[in-house]
């Protein structure tokens, strides 16, 4: 059903084009001119306002295309995300092959134009070809690759409530993922107390041996990287730290930020809870010659939410048989890292994500899979039109 050379052209057409988290306006404005060109009327395309939720200068707000279904039943989403991470920066698309590849030393940016382009061939083809479907929504998110932020912002109801969704962003189309971690961001801002630290060092109260302290006692715990209890496991991580100003001044605050995942919710808040207590009790365990102790404001923003959908739920089981018709042995699979989906689930649509043929995303290695993205359309299709 699909027409390849047309699918391939949309593709090279796409990763052409630049679209940094915050600067989807360019990528949005092709997606847009490529459906209306292929018959898609203009009042079915708009935009949400994520980008004035966001802040911070971003362009545009995640694009929604809703189609009317021919047939009746309960609406489909198919969602993809149009930003690329900043090593795609000047990516020239060259086909070598089987694959496309980045022309000099960059990413790609399959990661996840192959995603933005199999939903583009998708509404071409149920078009030209007057194939039978549902309601259809068509969703291309902005902000994914810095903590999935247009996606928090989607409201269900902007989509037209789907039943279900189909998410692209990954590589093998047998590979079915059903479930992604969840993660948490944190700050701390250790204060101390300032003192010279020379002259009167037992007055002051150093915000780095607070920091160091409870950064020892996190690892001491089995909480510090690659955290495993049991059968339950997840990861942290110290970020950025910043603090000191002078080396003849006892610290008086240090900042730091990290982040904590697990794809179980409460182990998760395990995770991060230790965090919280070690800096708390390192902060009041710091005293200086007076008995006074350091303090700790400790922020936790929760990114995104894990899920685990079941493996026997509706659009699992459809989404399986589809991979089966195409030759296929589907494969379930739970992902290490945040996705649109995990946001689409936690507003009620039972999503999974699919491949379209994009590999060694974020790295200079990356390249798209021709075979699998086309198959990936083909997957897509299928779902689109199935009763
Ligand atoms: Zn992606």
């Amino acid at each position: 059903m699909i027409k390849r050379a047309l699918a391939i052209r949309h593709l090279m057409d796409l990763l052409k084009v630049p679209g940094p988290s915050g600067g989807e306006a360019a990528v949005a404005a092709l997606v847009s001119a490529k459906l209306i060109k292929c018959g898609c009327k203009k009042s079915w395309l708009s935009h949400d306002s994520a980008h004035k939720k966001i802040g911070g200068g971003y362009e545009v707000g995640n694009l929604i295309v809703k189609l009317p279904g021919t047939t009746k039943g309960p609406r489909r989403l198919f969602s993809g995300h149009m930003d690329t991470v900043p090593l795609c920066r000047g990516a020239v698309p060259v086909r070598r092959g089987n694959r496309i590849v980045p022309r000099t030393r960059t990413a790609l940016g399959g990661d996840n134009r192959t995603a933005v382009s199999c939903l583009v061939t998708i509404v071409e083809t149920l078009l030209h070809e007057k194939l039978p479907h549902p309601p259809l929504t068509f969703l291309f998110t902005v902000g994914e690759e810095v903590g999935l932020r247009g996606a928090r912002q989607v409201k269900s109801s902007d989509l037209g409530k789907p039943a279900m969704g189909f998410n692209y962003d990954g590589g093998d189309p047998a590979a079915i993922i059903i479930g992604a971690t969840g993660a948490d961001r944190w700050q701390a801002e250790v204060r101390g107390i300032s003192s010279h630290a020379g002259v009167h060092p037992e007055d002051g109260v150093s915000a780095a041996l607070i920091t160091s302290k409870a950064i020892s006692e996190i690892a001491a715990k089995g909480f510090f990287g690659d955290v495993r209890k049991g059968k339950k496991t997840g990861t942290s991580n110290v970020g950025p730290m910043q603090g000191g100003e002078a080396t003849n001044q006892v610290t008086d605050l240090m900042v730091l930020r990290g982040e904590c995942r697990s794809h179980d919710a409460a182990f998760l808040d395990r995770i991060t809870e230790t965090y919280r207590s070690s800096f708390e009790a390192a902060a009041a365990s710091v005293k200086n010659a007076a008995g006074e102790s350091g303090s700790v404001k400790f922020n936790i923003a929760r990114d995104y939410h894990s899920f685990e959908m079941k493996s026997d739920s509706p659009v699992v089981r459809r989404t399986q048989e589809a991979v089966k018709e195409l030759g296929l042995e589907p494969r379930l699979v739970i992902a290490n890292g945040g996705l649109d989906a995990n946001w689409l689930n936690r507003k009620g649509i039972p999503t999974v994500t699919l491949g379209a043929g994009q590999h060694n995303a974020h790295t200079l290695r990356e390249y798209a899979d021709i075979g699998e993205y086309l198959l990936g359309c083909e997957l897509g299709l299928s779902l689109a039109t199935t009763i």
